[in-house]
């Protein structure tokens, strides 16, 4: 298998992020959880997306890991190796993104690196170097105060100058909208100067579009799912990529086995799903502080559901009202109550796999991660969307055999999300 595009996620959800819009744009595509064993046998695919939990761990580790991972890429063919970060470009001064873009570029021999977060579809664009969410620049959007990456400056040629050793430069709206020949015109300026990687500008998808095209003329690449668009498209331009609206096709093909919902988020959404759901199949709401107090509650849970999932679909769901949450948050910790109903959520996940559910449905960010983790499941195709940012995915190299999953980040689906997503799972 010679893959075309490789990527090196700094995360879990931005990995999947990446995946679905390389998949929407053409590429087939996998999603791996970690780097993989090298007897795991990868379908054909076109694009690989490794993801990595290296966003916020110290920077000599997160360039360690990325390294391996482009390593990996690069003795599957990658030509080209996408650095997915964040769209907000989630990082400290010390890194990671600066320090891992130049680890990347060393290895593919030098040369200067275009670096865009730009992401139109969710508001994320840059003009002259400055990052802005919706209308607002990014040290006036509620980033700065985020927990982990307060983002205090909108300047990313700054932001990423203080994390680099190379000099940062700047591709301006001016020459990503004059299209290729101007953008490679001021690469060149820039590469005389001594400059190792370039903030480039991006508004509209036709920006990305036109970057991605560039991009794939060097080696390494470092943005978010917008640029993955740009490269996807641009690869699909370049006829590598055979076009055809049949591609997601195989990833569902039927698996057959039991199905089940397991529920984790307490987002709006999903509670208002939750209840739609009840109207079609049965749905257990577990005790969320007999849940905290020892296994009892999952125990009682594991048995309800087995002797129903052999009929239809059923739901267990952890998920409450968020004066249930603030109450048993206070009582346990925010950390600690969300940690152990995500253990119990995971062990519920992997108990019903083993009693034949074969194609599973997760609502909420954290839980899925959780569950996906307990399943040890190595890697994703993935298929067509249920709702927008939801596809359905298919598993590769599982120990239980071949599974279909879909991974829902609380707020996103309709009201109807369970019974379309089960409906598109056979
Ligand atoms: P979302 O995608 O909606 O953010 P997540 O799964 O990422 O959903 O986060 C929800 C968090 O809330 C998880 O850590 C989960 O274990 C926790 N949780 C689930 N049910 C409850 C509850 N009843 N009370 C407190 N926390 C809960």
């Amino acid at each position: 298998m010679t893959i075309l595009l490789g990527s090196i996620a700094d995360d879990y959800t931005g990995a999947s992020d990446l995946a679905n819009t390389l998949t929407r744009n053409g590429l087939r595509t996998v999603q791996t959880v970690g780097i993989l064993d090298s007897s795991l046998a990868l379908p054909d695919v076109d694009a690989v997306v490794v993801s990595l939990k290296i966003r916020s761990v110290a920077a000599a580790d997160a360039v360690a890991a990325a390294t391996q991972a482009d390593r990996w890429l690069r003795e599957r063919g990658a030509a080209h190796v996408l650095y997915k970060v964040c769209s907000t470009f989630d990082s400290t001064d010390a890194g990671n993104i600066g320090p891992v873009t130049e680890a990347l570029s060393a290895a593919a021999g030098g040369g200067l690196v275009l670096v865009t977060p730009a992401f139109p579809e969710t508001g994320r664009t840059v003009y002259f170097g400055h990052l802005f969410v919706g209308g607002q620049p990014l040290n006036e959007s509620p980033l700065k105060d985020h927990p982990l990456n307060p983002m205090h400056d909108a300047n990313l040629v700054r932001v990423l100058a203080r994390q680099s050793r190379g000099a940062i430069g700047l591709v301006d709206l001016g020459a990503v909208a004059a299209g290729p020949d101007a953008v490679k015109a001021r690469l060149d300026t820039l590469r005389t100067t001594g400059v190792t990687a370039a903030i480039a500008d991006a508004i509209f998808e036709r920006d990305l579009e036109t970057l991605g095209e560039i991009a794939l003329e060097t080696p390494v690449s470092t943005g978010a799912s917008g640029l993955g668009l740009g490269l996807a498209r641009a690869l699909v331009r370049s006829g590598q990529v055979p076009s055809g609206a049949a591609k997601t096709a195989d990833a569902i093909r039927p698996v057959g086995g039991l199905s089940a919902i397991v529920a984790g988020s307490c987002s709006r959404a999903t509670l208002r799903q939750l209840e739609v759901a009840e109207r079609s199949m049965p749905v257990l709401r577990l005790d969320p502080e007999k849940l905290l107090a020892g296994p009892d509650e999952i125990s009682a849970a594991i048995s309800w559901a087995g002797d129903r999932i052999s009929a239809g679909p059923v739901a267990v769901a952890a998920s409450a009202s968020p004066e249930t949450v603030s109450r048993l948050q206070s009582q346990y910790g925010r950390e600690a109550s969300g940690h152990a109903i995500e253990t119990a959520t995971s062990v519920l996940a992997a108990e019903l796999v083993a009693r034949g559910v074969r194609r599973l449905v997760v609502a909420g960010g954290e839980t899925s991660g959780a569950a996906v983790d307990r399943l040890a499941i190595p890697a994703f195709l993935i298929g067509p969307e249920i709702a927008p940012g939801v596809p359905v995915l298919r598993t590769v190299g599982n120990a239980q055999g071949d599974m279909l999953l879909a991974l829902k980040s609380g707020n996103f689906g309709g009201e109807d999300f369970f019974t379309a997503a089960l409906a598109m799972m056979h």
